[in-house]
């Protein structure tokens, strides 16, 4: 059986008790989360979130790209979220490769050099601080108040704050 067909399963299972389908659009913390989408990474489970709680942006490497921008601008002026809290976490695979040659390797098997940045990243702290920076820099965020951000450790279940 493949993934899918599980998910499928364990939905019809988890449809039969839902009870939260009353639950309003803007997160009731009013808070927006970015993160990597590291499968190791639950973040409901480790920020205790429920249905309702908050917005949740994931990408490889919770890199803050033009298009987080755009979620947190959605999450903040549409839907009410004042704080963000930004998440790396050790033994991140953006630690793993340098930008240019996995272009390179790309551009090779595909004949096509991609025009975005992979956004690999040497020190997962430093990345978190770049990450604090660019939604500080960014005229779309307006709510700056309480913007965070946090090294997740995967094999301690903690989160440790960087200071900005
Ligand atoms: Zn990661």
């Amino acid at each position: 059986m493949s993934a899918t067909e599980e998910f499928l399963e364990a939905n019809q299972r988890y449809a039969e008790t839902f009870s939260k389908g009353d639950k309003p659009m803007p997160p009731a913390k009013r808070v927006a989360v970015v993160a990597c989408m590291d499968a190791r990474i639950e973040t409901g489970r480790l920020l205790g979130l429920e249905e309702g709680d908050a917005h949740v942006i994931r990408n490889a490497g919770g890199v803050v790209t033009d298009d987080v921008i755009r979620s947190l601008a959605i999450s903040q002026r549409l839907l009410g979220t004042r704080e963000i809290v930004l998440i790396h976490h050790t033994d991140c695979g953006m630690l793993t490769f340098k930008d240019e040659a996995l272009k390179s390797e790309v551009e090779k098997d595909t004949g096509l050099r991609p025009p975005f940045a992979f956004e690999a990243f040497a020190d997962v702290e430093d990345d978190v601080r770049q990450s604090i920076r660019r939604v500080r820099a960014s005229p779309f965020v307006v709510h700056k108040d309480s913007i965070r951000g946090f090294v997740y450790e995967v094999e301690t279940g903690r989160l440790r704050e960087i200071d900005a």
